[in-house]
């Protein structure tokens, strides 16, 4: 029988052990039995039988692999730029300075450096997010879905929050508005219809029960047709004049005008500002091009109740988001964001500069590889934008087996993500950071060498 010329879990333990000395001995052997098991079904199914080496190897293999953090940086080749599976907003490297500085050591979280006692951790954004958006004060919490579920149970707990039918959203992942009311203990008011809502509508909902009413973008979809939704203006007067506060989810909320290259225009957050919306909510790593974060800017009596409210402590951010979040901000502060944060970098990189890249990339490939350049359509992705594009290039590979080619190039280090369409194997190069060229370059080299 050959199974019995396999090596013992015993021999092959020895044999790994002086190459993994301080791992936990139950690691190893687990190590040791899974590989074992695998063997011992291939050689009841007629494979020969390994050398001790040759298991030993493996082992080892599958000891690195598990050691290997589970997050990974990889090459977005998708041609969509903020993918919330892979991350959203890449930050930039003064945001990655900024972020590391804090991470090595200690900071002035809450900490007065001229009193020399405790000071308070919201300090460091709001001066910031005041200069920037124009609005009387600042907050920042963990996400926008924080954001929403700290203003709507700190203004709006067992009162009525007026939502316009055309607004009660999904915005993805599960993640829907009338579900974010329910848990905040608010309820739910619909206005007006899917299609059409008037201000009118919400004139006629609002009564002493009233806590908010809530705007929600609606950033991944479009509805055309026979459609209304009141305008800022009409909304903030209708707020001012009942004395219900104002809320508006914008998403993705952007600082610079995303018509400038051709796409829609995304609302920008000084214009709500500007408008008098009560107070304004936007993700920090969407197109405001930071690390995720929840911003709420708005009236000054509104924000401290924010802050004083127990859930905040339970929302806050830490040393690391407020330190590549303020760097963040320093950008459009300087008037730099489009030169220094790399979302705007890909939204403003202009196709014949992709072109030039993609020429050097296939000159740099063996001869045999099959990528050839093709024009494409990028994306902005994360929720914003739906049906707008960019014109892009990209690498494409025709091949009997796209899903297997795919899949070995998720396989590389590291692993390099692209889209499959019409068959063929498609990587946008709008998506890949410019200094990634090199790291792609080298995953196509081995791909091509190796099959
Ligand atoms: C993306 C989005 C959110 C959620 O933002 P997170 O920062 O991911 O929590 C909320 N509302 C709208 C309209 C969005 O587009």
């Amino acid at each position: 029988m050959t199974l019995r010329n396999l090596p013992s879990v015993h021999s092959v333990i020895d044999h790994v052990a002086p190459h993994w000395p301080t791992l936990a001995h139950a690691q190893v052997r687990a190590a040791v039995r899974d590989v074992l098991e695998t063997w011992r079904d291939l050689v009841r199914s007629g494979a020969h039988v390994p050398t001790l080496e040759q298991i030993a190897t493996e082992v080892i293999q599958a000891l690195e692999r598990q050691l290997r953090p589970s997050l990974q940086a990889l090459i977005n080749a998708s041609g969509v730029i903020l993918q919330t599976n892979l991350g959203r907003a890449p930050l930039s490297k003064a945001a990655q300075e900024a972020l590391t500085a804090a991470a090595l050591g200690y900071t002035n979280l809450e900490y007065d450096l001229l009193a020399g006692e405790r000071g308070s951790r919201s300090t460091h954004l709001a001066a910031q997010l005041q200069r920037v958006t124009g609005a009387e004060a600042g907050l920042v919490v963990n996400n926008a879905a924080s954001a929403l579920v700290l203003i709507l149970s700190a203004l709006a707990h067992e009162r009525e929050v007026l939502v316009s039918r055309g607004h009660a959203v999904e915005v993805g992942g599960g993640f829907r508005i009338p579900d974010v009311l329910a848990q905040s203990g608010c309820r739910l008011i619909d206005v007006g219809t899917t299609n059409r809502t008037y201000v009118r509508d919400y004139a006629a909902a609002i009564s002493e029960r009233t806590g908010a009413i809530l705007r929600v973008h609606t950033s991944n979809f479009h509805i055309m047709g026979f459609v209304h939704q009141p305008s800022v203006a009409e909304l903030v007067a209708l707020a001012a004049e009942t004395h219900v506060p104002l809320i508006d989810d914008l998403g993705s909320g952007a600082l610079l005008d995303t018509s400038r290259w051709g796409l829609q225009p995304e609302p920008r957050i000084q214009d709500a500002v500007a408008a008098g919306v009560d107070l304004v909510v936007c993700s920090g790593d969407k197109l405001l091009g930071g690390p995720q974060a929840g911003i709420i800017v708005g009236k000054a009596a509104l924000i401290k109740r924010l802050a004083q409210h127990p859930l905040m402590r339970a929302l806050r951010v830490d040393k690391l988001t407020i330190a590549a979040l303020s760097a963040t901000l320093a950008a459009y502060e300087r008037g730099t964001a489009e030169q220094e944060l790399p979302v705007w970098q890909m939204i403003s990189t202009a196709p014949e500069q992709l072109q030039v890249r993609a020429e050097r990339i296939v000159a740099a490939l063996p001869l045999t590889a099959a990528w050839r350049i093709e024009p494409a359509e990028s994306t902005v992705g994360g929720g914003t934008l739906p049906g707008s594009t960019l014109p892009s290039v990209a690498l494409v590979c025709s091949t009997a087996h796209p899903d297997a080619l795919a899949l070995r190039l998720r396989s590389q280090q590291p692993p390099v993500v692209g889209r499959i369409s019409a068959g063929q194997v498609v990587l946008d190069l709008r998506s890949v950071l410019p200094h990634q060229d090199a790291a792609l370059i080298e995953s196509l080299r081995q791909l091509t060498l190796t099959s």
